[in-house]
């Protein structure tokens, strides 16, 4: 490929968890603490790397996910923040989120967060029932959630975002309801609502799979994924994405946007994904897994990538743009899928646009079967 398209959106990954909770099968570890001051050593020579490397234009989001990037303790937090923004161009208005664990967030981290310049808190909260945190292993309560964000509003976080699940085992849909109300109650800039999913590998599947936790009848996961689409617009929000809802204009996450309107992406750190594109052709690449590893390697963390060919990009582009409201201008070449997706009511037309409608947000799995 060539005259590929800057980066201005980078991504940068913490593995890093007090516990691994038992549904997880993000690239994720427990017990590594120790680690975390080479972890960081090595993102910064990954980092200096890529600038050499790739072609980075002024930064428009910078998003610090894991894991749990609260984790890091509050020096290692203003040293990383500080390397990035002193190694890049960072837009003044640049969104710059960081996930945070409500148990890990404290007074001395969400200052030194704030003055590293982080402008977006992204609060795993997931659940306030406790018999569903518990199927979760969450290791957080209610209590924490609630003071985790009050202390991240009052310290200065204009913009913070909420994690919910449902579909959770022994979650009843008066349980989901009264989640749903709290979150609300905490006054949330954005809400991301995820369907559990059992993946294969984790510990949640082998419970399931030996009939330890109980199957979630799929009535109710739609009456439930019906009620967060009644409650949140109810309480003035709007669903901009299949999972997100932002409480106005302004708040939808701008990063987030990157990967669904297939932006050039640079991920960097342990098992990060990479996307990079000229326009018609993509390729993607991604860093070896587990932080060992990636300490060792680091600058050359890279572990394996692939090429895009153009109908390919294409399909993928429109999957990902048809999770959105905005969804996207038709592409050349799918107008059989198109038209079989619009006879299913999934997708519409609408100011020269095909976007999803209501139904097509809900089931958005079948759009993506039927493109890709
Ligand atoms: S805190 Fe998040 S990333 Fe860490 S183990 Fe739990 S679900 Fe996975």
């Amino acid at each position: 490929m060539t005259g590929l398209q800057p980066f201005r959106h980078l991504y940068v990954h913490i593995p890093f968890c007090r516990h691994k909770c038992g549904y997880c099968d993000f690239n994720a570890y427990a017990g590594m603490d120790r680690l975390m001051p080479d972890y960081v050593e090595a993102l910064e020579r990954e980092l200096l790397s890529a600038r050499e490397r790739h072609q980075f234009q002024q930064l428009e989001t910078i998003y610090f996910g894991g894991g749990t990037p609260s984790l890091l303790p509050a020096g290692l937090a203003t040293r990383l923040l500080g390397f990035v923004r002193s190694t890049f161009d960072v837009a003044s208005d640049a969104e710059v989120t960081l996930e945070a664990n409500p148990a890990s967030t404290d007074a001395e981290k969400v200052a030194a967060w704030l003055e590293g310049g982080v402008n977006r808190l992204s609060l795993g909260v997931q659940g306030f029932d406790p018999k569903a945190l518990a199927v979760l292993e969450r290791r957080t309560d209610a209590a924490q959630a609630t003071r985790a964000f009050a202390l991240a509003r009052e310290m200065g976080f204009a913009n913070i975002s909420i994690d919910l699940i449902y579909a959770v085992p022994y979650q009843s849909m008066d349980t989901w309801i009264e989640t749903l109300r709290r979150a609300v109650a905490m006054g949330p800039d954005h809400v991301s609502t995820y369907c559990l999913s059992f993946e294969e590998g984790t510990l949640l599947y082998r419970r399931r799979a030996e009939g330890r936790v109980p199957e979630v009848e799929s009535d109710l996961q739609w009456d439930q994924l019906d009620a967060a689409c009644a409650e949140l617009e109810a309480a003035g929000f709007h669903r901009y994405e299949v999972s997100n809802w932002a409480r106005s204009e302004g708040f939808e996450s701008r990063h987030n946007h990157a990967y669904w309107r297939c932006r050039p992406v640079y991920g960097a750190g342990a098992g990060a994904h990479s996307y990079a594109t000229d326009g018609s052709e993509a390729s993607r690449w991604w860093n070896v897994a587990r932080p060992k590893d990636y300490i060792a390697a680091a600058p050359a963390s890279r572990a394996d990538g692939e090429e895009l060919e153009p109908r390919k990009k294409v399909a993928e582009s429109l999957m990902l743009g048809l999770r959105t409201a905005e969804g996207m201008v038709a592409p050349a070449g799918f107008d059989r899928e198109l038209a079989t997706l619009t006879e299913a009511g999934l997708v519409e037309r609408r100011d020269g646009r095909i976007v999803p409608t209501r139904k097509g947000m809900d089931l958005h799995n079948q759009i993506a079967l039927a493109v890709l």
